[in-house]
């Protein structure tokens, strides 16, 4: 590709609603552009992102052994209704009406459809087991879209529907994805971590999401260095032991004091970076008796100022609720707070503070109420306040770091990650709803046990992104990036011998089959160079006068402090070495 036939469109400032760097970069080197909230069109250079995501997928996939076909976007009523997710679900499905006022919803995913198709097509067990995917646009109207195309409204997804005679090959095509989105997530370069997730009714280690590490990532997980145990938040928390938990004791005796402690002694605690957007904070310890059987627990509640930077953040146990504070067990603070000891997010109370006695519960709601800066939404009490709903920032609940892991193996991490994949096993819950039977050997009918598998490629790139940049831009891995390398001469206009030495490398390169870039735009080399840093090309060659006088080019890979100069002669064999 040739710039100047190309679309390069980059930005020196990003725009002050993208908080996180894969946002702000996206924006800035010109892949992404909002249409409306959480709406975004893939701009040539993000698509070329975007086609990479999908064509590794696209390989493995059919490589596993799945079938591609397409489902529509647009889904009549009648299927969701069928499995009742029409009624169920909530305003994240979105609903429309066609002209003759019938009901239909925008694809979040296609387990009624792919379904419907299934109880057509399969007949008999000898067309078993079968496995189709799409790569499709979705739409889920989020309750809180976010971080461009980390948490979008419209998105791309692979997702995959497999179909079985019973559990135990449902079980063996489950494997089959879950390597294959190794084989996925290893070719893309990322750094990522498979771990279990909860599989809801079915129970079993049916269910995993791959993870990639970032701290801005929005889920916490729980993992042992010493071992491969591997679990989202909610999951280790459901294999938890009950009763009091030396780990989370231990990390409250640290809790802060009141007025004094910094925000880093906050965020240490609660194991979240500097820069976590943090409205409030339960936390509770447990109080045992001597014999250590739990007696209730002590809650703190800390109220944190400031949205997007904790350095303004002042911590406070209530005033006047230090005297006659009652102790509270955990599961008053569960059905009062609706969240869990160590919960780290805004407060949505589920019922009227009854947790602490009436004098208490006044002061409280005045201090609240008094602290302008905090964001507070309370359900079925009127505080005076309309507020939206709350954000979980993170969520530490009732496992922490240092905690036994349950292998036994050694103590649990905690680390953040962004859910780029998702492996589950589904049984027949829709194959039921729907009525999808194949018949058995014994001619009898038998209900489909099926599994589903998600990617999101849209998301993929940004998890990318937050994992790999820099304060100049964006460093893609090979296998991600618009383009591999970028030739950038320098002063192609004046110098003939840059002109035809560049073009000559890039066809070179091109008939190597790399995917390569040739910045034939005539830019200042600052303005070039900057250019290629931000949008984030892996390999960089300078072609200039002076270095071909010499016999020489500059090989600088984006992650390299410095040029590397290498004999002209043997470039395109140096940068196919590189690759
Ligand atoms: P999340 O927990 O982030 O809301 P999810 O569990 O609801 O994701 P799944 O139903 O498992 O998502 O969908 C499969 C994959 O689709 C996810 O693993 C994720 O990578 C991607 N995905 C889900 N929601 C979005 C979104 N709003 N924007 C971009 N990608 C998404
Ligand atoms: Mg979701
Ligand atoms: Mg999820
Ligand atoms: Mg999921």
């Amino acid at each position: 590709m040739k710039a100047s036939r190309f679309f390069v469109s980059t930005l020196k400032e990003a725009p002050a609603d993208a908080e996180v760097a894969s946002h702000r970069l996206m924006m800035r080197a010109g892949m992404i552009k909002k249409l409306g909230t959480g709406i975004y069109t893939y701009m040539p250079m993000g698509l070329r992102v975007i086609r990479k995501v999908e064509a590794i997928v696209r390989e493995e996939m059919n490589r596993a052994g799945a079938i591609e076909l397409t489902m529509p976007v647009v889904q009549p009523a009648e299927f969701w209704q069928e499995t009742g997710r029409f009624e169920k679900m909530g305003p994240e499905l979105l609903r429309i009406k066609d002209r003759h006022d019938r009901d239909f919803v925008i694809q979040p995913t296609s387990e009624e459809v792919v379904t419907d198709i299934a109880r057509q097509e399969i007949r008999s067990y000898k067309q078993l087991p079968k496995n189709f995917y799409q790569i499709q646009t979705k739409f889920r109207d989020e309750r809180r879209p976010r971080f461009g195309l980390m948490r979008g409204r419209e998105f791309i997804m692979k997702d995959a529907y497999s179909f079985d005679r019973d559990l135990d090959a449902a079980k063996a095509s489950y494997q089959i994805m879950a390597q294959a989105y190794r084989n996925i997530f290893d070719r893309f370069g990322l750094r990522y971590r498979a771990v279990a997730a909860d599989s809801g009714a079915i129970g079993g280690d049916l269910s995993e999401e791959f993870q990639v590490i970032a701290a801005t990532g929005e889920d916490a997980i729980v993992y042992c260095p010493d071992s491969n145990y591997a679990a989202n938040m909610e999951k280790a928390e459901a294999l938890a032991p009950a009763g009091p938990r030396p780990a989370a004791a231990k990390a409250l005796e640290k809790t802060p004091t009141p007025g004094k402690s910094t925000c880093a002694d906050v965020a240490e605690l609660l194991g979240v970076p500097l820069s976590t957007t943090i409205k409030s904070l339960v936390l509770a310890t447990d109080i045992v008796d001597e014999a250590g059987n739990p007696k209730g627990s002590q809650v703190w509640l800390l109220l944190l100022r400031g949205d997007h930077d904790m350095n303004e953040i002042k911590v406070s146990k209530v005033p006047g609720l230090d005297q006659g504070f009652r102790f509270a067990t955990l599961a008053e603070i569960d059905e009062h707070f609706g969240c869990k000891p160590g919960y780290l997010g805004p407060l949505n109370l589920k019922k009227p503070v009854k947790l602490v006695a009436d004098r208490e519960a006044a002061v409280l709601a005045d201090w609240i109420t008094g602290a302008n800066e905090v964001d507070f939404h309370m359900t079925g009490v009127n505080w005076g306040r309309d507020l939206p709903e709350p954000e979980i920032v993170a969520d530490l609940r009732n496992v922490v770091a240092g905690d036994a892991s349950p292998d036994g193996k050694g103590v649990l991490a905690i680390e953040r990650g962004i859910e780029v994949g998702h492996v589950f096993v589904l049984g027949t819950k829709y194959s039921k709803d729907m009525n999808a039977t194949y018949l058995d050997e014994g001619g009898k009918p038998q209900f489909l046990e099926m599994g589903c598998y998600g990617i999101g490629i849209t998301r993929l790139p940004a998890a990318a992104i937050e994992q790999n940049h820099d304060e100049r831009g964006i460093i893609w891995p090979d296998a991600l990036a618009p383009f591999t390398v970028v030739v950038c001469p320098i002063g192609m206009d004046r110098s003939p011998e840059v002109k035809v030495a560049a073009e000559a490398l890039y066809e070179e390169l091109l008939a190597k089959g790399v995917d390569v870039l040739l910045d034939d735009r005539g830019e200042r080399p600052g303005a070039m160079f900057a250019d290629w840093e931000l949008i984030g090309v892996p390999h960089r060659v300078v072609i200039s006068d002076r270095g071909l006088k010499e016999g020489q080019l500059e090989y600088q890979h984006r992650r390299d402090t410095a040029a590397t100069k290498v004999p002209s002669a043997g470039i395109a064999d140096f940068i196919a070495g590189k690759l």
